[in-house]
C-alpha cells in the first residue's frame, strides 16, 4: 500500500491517472489536515475514492508519550512505528510567539557514533520512510492551536544522519514544501549533517533553497577524530570543501554548530583553529557561516552502564572561547538548546520515551 503522506499531488496523479489534478490536491490536503479522503463528501468522485482506497492508505505513527518541558515551551514526542521501533521528535518554539520549528528524525538510531550524542550509542536500526518523516510534523501540528499557532520550519537534527537517508529526506522535503500538503517554505527547512560530502553536494543541487547545517565538533583533526568517527573517512577539509560548493551554488550561508565539551574542544587554541576555518570559508565563498556554540547536555550513562564521557564547559571557558573568536572578527550565536529536563535538547534524543 502507498502511504499518502509521502506523496505530493503530482506524484499521486502519476500513480493514479484516474484522479484529476484537483482531486489529487484535495486528497493530499485532507490527509495533512487529519481527514480521511476515502470517505464520502470529500469532494472527490466515488470512483476516484475507490481507486485511492484500493492502493493507498494513511498509516500513522503511534504517540507513546508527549513530554512538556517545565523549563521552556519545548515538547518532546516519543513515537512508535508499526514494526516496533521508537523515534523522537521535538517541537521547538521560535522567537515569534506562536511559531514553531519541528526537529525531525530521519533514521531510527544512527551509524555514525558521534561520542557526544545519545542517538549515536544506539547504532543504526533502520532508515525512516518518507511518510514517517513527514508524519512527525503532522503529529506536532495537530497539537497546536489552529488560530494562533503554526509550524514555521523544520530542522533535520533529530535522530539519525539525514545525508545517509537522503532519497527519503529529499522526498519528505518536497511534500513538506508542497502548498497542498504542509506548505512549509523550503527556506525555513534546514538539513544538518555530521559531514557527508556527497550528500551536501546533492542537497545543493536538488533542494537549493534548503539551508545546510554542519556539526563541526572541533576544527582540529585529532580532537574531531575523537568526537566524530566520520572524520576518519571524511576529514573536515573535505566536508568544508563540499559546504563551500553548496554555498556558492545556493547563495546560502551554512550553519555551523560546535558543542563545547570541558577539556576536549573548549580552549583558546581550538577557538583560533575555528576562526581560521571561518576566515578560509569566507574567503572562498564570500559568505560567513552562522556559528552556534551549544552547551553540552549530559546524556548520562548508556544502557550498558558506560558512563557519560563528557562534561559541560564552564561559563568562564565558554566566554574565553567566544572572546578569542570575537577578536578574530568571528561572532557567535549562543544557541539555546532547551527541553533539557525532558531529554529533548541537542544530542539527547535516544528513544528512551
Ligand atoms: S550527532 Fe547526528 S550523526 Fe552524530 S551520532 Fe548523533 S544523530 Fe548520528
Amino acid at each position: 500500500m502507498l502511504a499518502l503522506q509521502g506523496l505530493t499531488p503530482v506524484q499521486l496523479e502519476r500513480v493514479m491517472p484516474e484522479l484529476t489534478a484537483d482531486e489529487a490536491r484535495r486528497v493530499i490536503s485532507q490527509v495533512h489536515r487529519g481527514e480521511d479522503p476515502r470517505t464520502p463528501n470529500s469532494g472527490v468522485r466515488r470512483t476516484s475514492r475507490e481507486a485511492v482506497a484500493r492502493i493507498a492508505s494513511v498509516p500513522r505513527l503511534e504517540v507513546h508519550a508527549t513530554r512538556r518541558s517545565q523549563l521552556d515551551p519545548f515538547v518532546k514526542y516519543a513515537l512508535g512505528t508499526a514494526d516496533g521501533h521508537r523515534l523522537e521528535t521535538v517541537r521547538i518554539p521560535l522567537e515569534r510567539a506562536g511559531r514553531f520549528s519541528v526537529c525531525v528524525s530521519s533514521q531510527v538510531g544512527c551509524a555514525l557514533a558521534c561520542a557526544f550524542c545519545a542517538t549515536g550509542r544506539m547504532g543504526l536500526q533502520r532508515n525512516l520512510e518518507t511518510w514517517e518523516i513527514v508524519e512527525q510534523v503532522r503529529v506536532v501540528r495537530r497539537d497546536l492551536d489552529r488560530k494562533s499557532e503554526r509550524v514555521h520550519g523544520v530542522v533535520f537534527q533529530g535522530m539519525g544522519e539525514p545525508m545517509a537517508n537522503l532519497d527519503r529526506v529529499l522526498a519528505a522535503i518536497e511534500v513538506m514544501n508542497d502548498p497542498s500538503a504542509l506548505a512549509i517554505d523550503a527556506r525555513a527547512i534546514t538539513v544538518c549533517t555530521s559531514g557527508l560530502p556527497a550528500g551536501i553536494r546533492r542537497l545543493g543541487r536538488e533542494a537549493p533553497k534548503v539551508r545546510l547545517g554542519i556539526s563541526i565538533g572541533s576544527a582540529l583533526a585529532s580532537a574531531r577524530r575523537r568526537l566524530m568517527p566520520i572524520e576518519r573517512s571524511h576529514a573536515l577539509d573535505e566536508v568544508l570543501e563540499a559546504a563551500a560548493e553548496h554555498a556558492k551554488l545556493t547563495g546560502l550561508a551554512p550553519l555551523w554548530a560546535v558543542t563545547l565539551l570541558a577539556g576536549v574542544n573548549d580552549d583558546v587554541a581550538q577557538a583560533l583553529a575555528l576562526a581560521d576555518r571561518v576566515a578560509d570559508f569566507r574567503m572562498r565563498t564570500g559568505r560567513s557561516p552562522r556559528l552556534s556554540i551549544i552547551p553540552y547536555n549530559a546524556i548520562g550513562p548508556s544502557e550498558s552502564g558506560e558512563r557519560d564521557p563528557f562534561e559541560r564547559t564552564t561559563d568562564e571557558r565558554e566566554e574565553a572561547f567566544r572572546a578569542a573568536l570575537r577578536e578574530r572578527g568571528v561572532f557567535t550565536h549562543k544557541r539555546y538548546s532547551g527541553g533539557a529536563d525532558v531529554d529533548a535538547a541537542c544530542g539527547q534524543l535516544a528513544a528512551r520515551g
